[in-house]
């Protein structure tokens, strides 16, 4: 029996679209002492036209399916948080499959504490016989590690960051 899960997917939709203006300002002119320059060819720049309107009217419906999944997913992990498994093992393939989850649709953890995306690890600390869950990310070029708590924290999704280009040098030295 097919399950008819309404969801009320009529959210205000953010306007994100950054208008780029196209407008090229003139080129410095070639200097022109040449008289065997060619004879001004001219060139007729063929109007870009990559933007069709389908593509905008894609993207929000991607945006909008996107949202959907996150949420779902958001929904799912929710009846984790506070729990624990039974041993540090079974933590650590917890939030492996958690991030392999997320990881597949773009996405990645919040942290609780600096709200920076991250991904959720379980480390195993002096005290703790099952490992402690924390949310591994990097800032300001470092990795670094919130939380720390038993259980499985407050879940929210965010998308995953577009991956930086590495400034050269700066790679983190442990
Ligand atoms: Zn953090």
């Amino acid at each position: 029996m097919p399950k008819s899960s309404q969801d009320a997917s009529a959210g205000p939709s953010p306007h994100t679209t950054g208008a780029s203006s196209a407008t090229e300002p003139g080129a410095p002119g070639a200097a022109e002492n040449e008289p065997t320059s060619r004879p001004s060819a001219p060139r007729e720049s063929a109007a870009c036209e990559t933007t069709h309107p389908a593509f905008a009217e894609l993207d929000q419906e991607l945006n909008r399916l996107q949202r959907a999944i996150r949420l779902a997913i958001q929904d799912q992990l929710a009846k984790l948080t506070g729990q624990s498994m039974g041993s540090l093992k079974e933590n650590r393939d917890l939030a492996d499959a958690i991030h392999r989850l997320l990881d597949s649709h773009g996405l990645r953890v919040r942290c609780v504490e600096c709200g920076h995306p991250a991904i959720l690890r379980v480390s195993p600390r002096g005290g703790t016989a099952k490992g402690a869950f924390v949310f591994d990310h990097s800032i300001d070029g470092r990795r670094t590690f919130h939380g720390g708590r038993g259980t499985v924290p407050e879940i929210r999704l965010v998308a995953k960051p577009p991956r930086k280009k590495r400034a050269s040098g700066t790679t983190s030295v442990a």
